[in-house]
């Protein structure tokens, strides 16, 4: 039979097939990436230069504006100014792209690229105006940074592997979702259901990916898309800015090795990853009071193997065709 699993974060329901599909039963990757666009002189404005070549660069005056937060209603709608910043993350020196697949950076440069997030993130807190530091990568993807960007002539996507960090004065949806499902499971059990989730998986090990000193990585009980992953620090921690510096070397190694899983079971899927942490606790402090017991910092990796459907983007009701289970032990055994 068929499973129709409830997420215990956010209550949203997700129906497993009884017969998975293997990765091969899945459209090529090539399908569903756009075409790529011209790597053309992007205007570098170096803001932080890191390890190894990886530099972060002034991104698109998308979501960048300064000043006043000017938080106005427009009829019952509400508005404000745009204000943040957004930066890319050039992952490798000039002509290394060939570097990112199949099996992704290696952990050296890895650990360079999360070097330079922590220091983005632990400077971009400082200002109160900023809500939200969200961190995250298109690969393979028409990301709609460089379709908002195509106007201005001499912008276009940046070369080579990058990734992007967008420092917004607002929380994303999906982000507060999650705080407000943490708190309200704190509330009850008093327990940090991410830390709750680890054990839980660890016992049950069958959709376990792999397992480190400092990291479980995992297809969720309940996932989005198929062969969703999530990597969590087994240390109950809720700010990625507070990793400790053995906890960084440790993920160095595992998100490369395990994109790089990823890559070989699909064939090299288009795919997301995102960083969910807290959120800037400077201003709001009453609000998010038990937040350093509620939430747990992690990163989610979503291959995008099919298109989103009604179900998906109308009822948030997701339909997967690979088990999690089946899901894990394909990338296992990649
Ligand atoms: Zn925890
Ligand atoms: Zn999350």
């Amino acid at each position: 039979m068929h499973e129709l699993r409830k997420d215990p974060l956010l209550s949203r329901w997700t129906v497993i097939l009884e017969r998975s599909l293997k990765p091969s039963e899945y459209p090529p990757a090539a399908a569903l990436q756009g075409s790529p666009e011209a790597a053309g002189a992007f205007s570098f404005s170096v803001i932080e230069q890191g390890q190894n070549g990886v530099k972060v660069i002034k991104g698109r005056p998308l979501l960048a504006g300064e000043g006043e937060l000017g938080r106005k209603g427009e009829g019952i709608y509400d508005k404000m100014n745009p204000i943040g910043t957004h930066e890319i993350v050039l992952e490798a020196a000039e002509g290394r792209e060939g570097r990112q697949e199949p099996a992704g950076l290696d952990s050296r440069q890895f650990k360079a690229v999360l070097d330079v997030y922590l220091k983005r993130f632990r400077a971009l807190l400082q200002d109160p105006r900023i809500r939200y530091v969200f961190i995250f990568k298109d690969k393979g993807l028409f990301s709609p940074a460089p379709l908002a960007a195509r106007k201005e002539k001499d912008k276009t996507v940046p070369p080579g592997p990058y990734s992007e960090i967008l420092a917004t004065a607002v929380i994303p949806d999906f982000v507060k979702r999650e705080l407000d499902g943490a708190k309200h499971y704190y509330e009850y059990k008093e327990r940090c259901i991410f830390c709750d989730i680890v054990n839980e998986e660890k016992k049950v090990g069958s959709r376990v990916l792999a397992e480190t000193g400092h990291f479980l990585a995992f297809c969720p009980y309940a996932p989005r898309v198929p062969f969703e992953f999530w990597i969590a620090p087994k240390r109950h921690s809720c700010a990625f800015e507070e990793a400790s510096a053995q906890e960084i070397e440790d993920l160095a190694g595992l998100l490369p090795e395990l994109t790089g899983r990823m890559s070989r079971a699909l064939g090299g899927p288009a795919y997301n990853y995102c960083i969910h942490t807290a959120p800037n606790r400077i201003p709001r402090k009453n609000l998010w009071h038990t937040l350093g017991d509620d939430y747990h910092w992690h990163i989610e990796v979503l291959p995008r193997l099919q298109r989103m459907s009604a179900l998906d983007l109308g009822a948030g009701f997701h339909l997967i065709t690979t088990s999690p289970e089946d899901a894990a032990r394909y990338m296992r055994e990649a």
